[in-house]
C-alpha cells in the first residue's frame, strides 16, 4: 500500500481537514450556491425564452421538478456512497474485533497452558510484576495478585540477594548486546520449598520509556537434581561418598600445579587398611563395606576443609593435603592412623570391629614433582609401613637420596 507523508493529502480518512462538520458545511454551501445560481439564471433564461405567461408558468413548474429530481438524485448517490462506506467500515471493525478476540483467546490458552509462567516485569528499582500468567500459582504457590504487588520480589523473598545481583548482571549484559537473556536460579516457594527455575526472555521499552522484561519461567528442578546426581556419580565413590579415583587424580593434579605456581609444598597420604581380607572373611563382605564406610567418615572428619580424601580402589585411600610440609604431613598421617585405630566400628550384629591402617607419606617437592612420581612414592612408603609391622606411618625417601643410592 502506498504511504503518504503526513499532512500532504493522500487517502487518510481521518485527516483534520476532512472533519464531518467541515464536509457537511462544504456540501451545504455548494448546494446553496448551485441552488441560488440555478434559481437566478434559470428564471432569467425562462423569462427570456418564454414570453407567454402560461408557458412561462409551466416552464417554472418543470424547472422546479427538474431541480428536485437532480438534487434528489445527487442526494441519493451521496447517501448511497456514504452508507456503503459506513457499512464497509462496520464490517471491517466487526471482523477486526473478532480476530482480536480470537488472538486474545489463543494467547490466554497458550499462556495458561505453559508448563511454567509467563511474566512482564518492570525492571526498575522496586521491581514489580506487571503481568504473570495463571501458571504462577503452580510454580511458586503465590497468586497472581500477590506477585503483582509492587516490590513483591524482594518482600516475598522469592530470590535471594546473591542470585538477584547475578541475574541483574546477566540481564543487563543481554540487553546491552541486544540479545535474549537466559538465566537459571533457585526460588523460594510460598510453602518454603526451594526450586530451580530457568528464565528466558528479552528486555524492551514500554510506550512511556520504562524498561520492561518479558519472558517465561520454567521449573527445572528435576533436571538440576539429575545434573547434580550425574555430577556426583562422575566424581564420588558410591560406597563411601568420598571422591573417586578419577576426581582425586584431577584434584591432585590441580593442587600440584598450584603448588608449583606459588612455590608451596603439598603432601600426599597413601592409606591401606591392614589385613582387611580377614574382616571380610570373618564378618562377611557387607560388614566389610560398612567398616570401609564408617572408617571413611573418620578419615574425612580428621582433615581440614581444604584437604581432599578419596577412595582410590578396594580398601586403598588417598589424602591430598595442600600447602603442607613434611613435619605437618607426618603429624596428620599419625593423627589419621590413631583416629582409625581408636574408632572401632559397631556392626548391625553388635560385633565391634577394630581396624588399623598403614600410611605412606610423600611431599612435593622433596619426594617428587609429578603426580605419578608423588603417588608412586607415597604408595612405596605405604608398603614400607606394612613392612614395619602395619598400623604405622612411613615417609618416602627424598629424591636426592634415591639418586645417591642409584649412583
Ligand atoms: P594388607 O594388610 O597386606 O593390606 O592385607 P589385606 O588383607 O588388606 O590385603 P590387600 O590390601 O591386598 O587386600 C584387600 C582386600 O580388601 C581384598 C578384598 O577382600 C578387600 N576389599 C577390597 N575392596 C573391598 C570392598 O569394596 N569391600 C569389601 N568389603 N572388601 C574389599
Ligand atoms: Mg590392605
Ligand atoms: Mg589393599
Amino acid at each position: 500500500m502506498k504511504q503518504y507523508p503526513p499532512g500532504r493529502g493522500g487517502s487518510n480518512p481521518l485527516r483534520a481537514d476532512r472533519g464531518p462538520m467541515r464536509r457537511a458545511l462544504w456540501a451545504a454551501c455548494v448546494y446553496l450556491l448551485v441552488g441560488l445560481v440555478w434559481i437566478e439564471f434559470s428564471d432569467q433564461l425562462a423569462e427570456a425564452w418564454f414570453k407567454d405567461a402560461r408557458a412561462l408558468s409551466e416552464v417554472q413548474t418543470w424547472k422546479g421538478f427538474l431541480f428536485v429530481g437532480v438534487t434528489g438524485f445527487t442526494l441519493f448517490i451521496v447517501m448511497l456512497r456514504q452508507l456503503s462506506k459506513d457499512r464497509l467500515l462496520l464490517l471491517l471493525q466487526t471482523r477486526q474485533r473478532k480476530l482480536m478476540r480470537e488472538h486474545e483467546r489463543q494467547l490466554t490458552v497458550l499462556l495458561n497452558n505453559l508448563p511454567g509462567m509467563a511474566f512482564r516485569f518492570e525492571n526498575d528499582f522496586l521491581g514489580t510484576f506487571l503481568f504473570v500468567s495463571d501458571g504462577c500459582e503452580e510454580l511458586t504457590g503465590y497468586s497472581a495478585e500477590e506477585l503483582m504487588e509492587p516490590g513483591s520480589l524482594s518482600r516475598l523473598g522469592l530470590i535471594d540477594e546473591v542470585h538477584r545481583l547475578e541475574i541483574a548482571r546477566e540481564v543487563a549484559d543481554a540487553i546491552r548486546q541486544d540479545e535474549r537473556f537466559s538465566v537459571e536460579f533457585p526460588i523460594a516457594c510460598k510453602d518454603g520449598r526451594e526450586i530451580w527455575v530457568w528464565a528466558r526472555g528479552c528486555g524492551l521499552k514500554d510506550d512511556d520509556g520504562s524498561r520492561l522484561l518479558e519472558g517465561i519461567v520454567l521449573d527445572v528442578s528435576d533436571r538440576k537434581a539429575l545434573e547434580q546426581e550425574l555430577e556426583e556419580l562422575a566424581t564420588k565413590d558410591s560406597l563411601t561418598g568420598l571422591l573417586n579415583r578419577r576426581e582425586l587424580t584431577r584434584v591432585l593434579k590441580e593442587e600440584l600445579e598450584r603448588a608449583q605456581r606459588y612455590h608451596r609444598s603439598l603432601a600426599v597420604l597413601w592409606i591401606d587398611f591392614d589385613h582387611f581380607k580377614k574382616i571380610n572373611d570373618s564378618h562377611g563382605h557387607a560388614a566389610g563395606d560398612l567398616v570401609l564406610s564408617a572408617a571413611s567418615r573418620v578419615l574425612e572428619n580428621s582433615v581440614r576443609g581444604v584437604d581432599s580424601v578419596g577412595r582410590f580402589g578396594g580398601e586403598e585411600f588417598v589424602v591430598v593435603l595442600p600447602e603442607m610440609g613434611q613435619a605437618e604431613a607426618l603429624d596428620t598421617a599419625e593423627r589419621l592412623r590413631r583416629e582409625v585405630h581408636h574408632n572401632p566400628v559397631i556392626l548391625e550384629s553388635g560385633d565391634c570391629v577394630s581396624v588399623t591402617i598403614s600410611v605412606g607419606v610423600a611431599v612435593y617437592p622433596a619426594h617428587g614433582t609429578s603426580v605419578e612420581r608423588l603417588s608412586a612414592e607415597a604408595d612405596k612408603a605405604m608398603y614400607q609401613a606394612k613392612m614395619q609391622g602395619r598400623d604405622c606411618v612411613a615417609i618416602a625417601q627424598p629424591i636426592r637420596s634415591i639418586h645417591n643410592e642409584a649412583t
